[in-house]
Formats: structure tokens, C-alpha cells, sequence
């Protein structure tokens, strides 16, 4: 829908605006009101190129989409009955919860194997375990490559699938080759678009299930939702969006909670959420409160950092870690709450 600054375009302008729609594809509909004209776009209004040549013209004030952005993860596109399964949990069906260490030591592989069992018996579905770590600080521990092998080893002594995060196409190439199950793009590559088409291009025909943070500066929720396309594009649509939190940080806490992004997030995409409490508050006291919330909000699971001794972890784990413990009791909590929220009931 074009909107002119004016309360409708003149001949002229109707011919140059008639021009760039016609070249692409689509022609333009008046809608006459008592004061102001609107021009409907009639055709495939999704060409970014046609939306920014009508929007560089000075006479007009925005264009409106009615179409969604989205071809594959609109709520209304053919993949909206698409079901994404991981860990025994076909996600909308159950609440799926990932848990585990922000970070492996592979100084001390015994934590991660004993995390990874607590986590299972704390009731978790998928063991998450950083091998390579985004680090603001150049000099922190940046994760090694030995670290997917005690990944792998923890995966096969409890039987649950694995989550990892990726940053560049050798430890993408590592994680699959070793059978990674789940990817994780991190929030400060969630905008990095040349990965994302390379995660999509290495996923398509595999079922492996990419969890996508949410960007500490991304802005609008298609923003999010785009950047989930940018991998389904490529053929494996199993990716779950997953907000972490935002930037400027909400005073006190690691970042601004964004759990209650769930119910709009859902109103436009069909794609699951799995929110993460812990990299949302950056405290483990403040963890379990941030997980109900967004099971409240209607999430669909949750991520969530915990460590059998948080005080011996690296990574963000002696800060946001939960105990087994309290991970167990989160997660009764949770599974209570997503019953009682369920339609049905
Ligand atoms: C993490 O999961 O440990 C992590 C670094 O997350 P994020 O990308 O959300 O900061
Ligand atoms: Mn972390």
C-alpha cells in the first residue's frame, strides 16, 4: 500500500510510481477517500528492490506491506503445520527443555559428564555444552576444538542429543561431521547473514535443528523472523527462534528479558520459541523466575545454562548456572505452568 505525503499523487507521479511497480510485475489500485487518495500494490509486493525505489521518491511518505516478508516461516505459508521433534519432544506438543554448561572445560571433561547426567535426571531433553565461545574479551578462553569430543562422549553415556554453538564454517563442518544433532547460532551472529547461509546450505537434507538467538541489536521482530528464512531457505526449515535478551541491558540485569516477544513472535510465524532465561538475566538467582515467565508468555521450551558446581565452571557458568537442583525443581515448575496454560485445559 503506497501512502503519498500529499492527499494524492499527481499524473506525473502516478506515472512514475505505475513505472516501477509495472517493471515489476505489479500494478497500482487508487483507493479514493474523502480526503486522501492510497495506491494498493496489486501483485507480489515482496521485492525489496520495488519497495525501495517507491520509498527513494520524495513525494511519497511509507509503503505498508499487506504481504509477509516470510515465504517460509509466515504463520500462513505452507510450512505452518511443519512440526520440529528433538530429543523425544515434538516441540508444541511438549515443553522441550535444553540444558547444560555454557561452557566445556577440557581441562576438567568429569563437571561436563557429571552436568550432563544431572541434567537428564533433572528431567532436560537436549545436553547443551559450548565448545567455542563468543568472547567479548580476546583474552578469555575462546572454547577448543577437543571440547566436541567430550560433547559427543556426555551425548553417548546419557543418550541425549546435543546442542552446540557454531560461529564459522570449520566448527560448522566439525559439529556435523561429529553428528551435532542441534546447532546453535549465537546471538552476536544471529545478524551475520554469510553464516547463516552457510549454516542453511550445510543443514539442507540433514534433520539437524537450528536454534537461533535472537540478536542482542536486533530491532523489529521480523528482523528475527528474516533471519530464520535466511536458513530455511536453503530446505531444512527446523529452526526455533530463541530470545536471549537484548541490549542496553535492563539495570541489574545481563540484558533486557525479551520472553515477552513469545505471544507476538507466534501471532506471525509458525517456528517454535525456546526461550533462554539465563543469558536474559545473567544471574542464576534470577534464572528460575525468567524461565516461568516465558512459559507463562507461551513459550515452547526453554534453554537454560546449569552446572553440577557453578563456582568450578568457566564460561558464563559461575555467574548464570543453575544447580541440578534447581534446574529439577524449575522444570517441575514449568511443565505445571505449560499444563495449566494449555488451551484444552
Ligand atoms: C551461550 O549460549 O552460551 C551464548 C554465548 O549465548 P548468546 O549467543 O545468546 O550470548
Ligand atoms: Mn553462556
Amino acid at each position: 500500500m503506497i501512502l503519498p505525503k500529499s492527499n494524492r499523487l499527481t499524473p506525473e507521479q502516478v506515472a512514475a510510481v505505475t513505472e516501477i511497480v509495472e517493471s515489476f510485475g505489479c500494478r497500482i489500485q487508487p483507493i479514493v477517500g474523502a480526503v486522501r487518495t492510497i495506491y494498493a500494490i496489486v501483485g507480489d509486493e515482496r521485492d525489496e528492490l520495488m519497495i525501495n525505489r517507491l520509498e527513494g521518491l520524495p513525494y511519497i511518505e511509507r509503503i505498508d506491506r499487506i504481504q509477509s516478508p516470510f515465504k517460509l516461516m509466515d504463520i500462513r505459508s505452507d510450512l505452518a503445520t511443519h512440526q520440529i521433534a528433538i530429543g523425544g519432544v515434538t516441540l508444541g506438543r511438549d515443553l522441550l527443555v535444553i540444558a547444560g554448561q555454557c561452557t566445556i572445560d577440557p581441562k576438567n571433561p568429569g563437571y561436563f559428564y557429571e552436568t550432563a547426567q544431572a541434567v537428564k535426571e533433572a528431567g532436560a531433553h537436549v545436553l547443551r555444552g559450548g565448545v567455542w565461545k563468543p568472547r567479548t574479551n580476546p583474552y578469555a578462553f575462546q572454547g577448543d576444538d577437543k571440547s566436541i569430543e567430550i560433547l559427543m562422549e556426555a551425548s553417548r553415556r546419557t543418550g541425549l542429543p546435543v546442542n552446540t554453538e557454531v560461529m564459522d564454517e570449520d566448527q560448522l563442518k566439525l559439529a556435523l561431521d561429529a553428528g551435532v544433532p542441534m546447532l546453535q547460532v549465537g546471538a552476536r551472529n544471529a545478524l551475520n547473514y554469510s553464516l547463516l547461509r552457510q549454516i542453511g546450505g550445510a543443514v539442507a537434507g540433514r534433520k539437524t535443528v537450528v536454534l537461533l538467538k535472537r540478536s542482542l541489536h536486533m530491532g523489529t521482530l521480523n528482523e528475527f523472523i528474516s533471519a530464520a528464512e535466511y536458513i530455511a531457505t536453503f530446505g531444512n526449515p527446523n529452526v526455533i527462534l530463541c530470545p536471549r535478551g537484548t541490549a542496553p541491558a535492563l539495570d541489574g540485569y545481563r540484558n533486557h528479558p525479551d520472553e515477552s516477544i513469545v505471544p507476538l513472535l507466534k501471532e506471525r510465524t509458525w517456528a517454535p520459541v525456546v526461550v533462554d532465561p539465563s543469558h536474559s538475566v545473567g544471574k542464576a538467582a534470577y534464572v528460575p523466575a525468567c524461565a516461568l515467565a516465558a512459559v507463562a508468555y507461551g513459550a515452547d521450551g526453554l534453554c537454560i545454562e546449569a552446572h553440577v558446581q557453578p563456582s568450578k565452571g568457566i564460561g558464563d557458568d559461575p555467574k548464570q548456572a543453575i544447580t541440578p537442583k534447581v534446574l529439577a525443581e524449575t522444570i517441575r515448575l514449568a511443565r505445571e505452568l505449560w499444563a495449566l496454560r494449555r488451551p484444552s485445559v
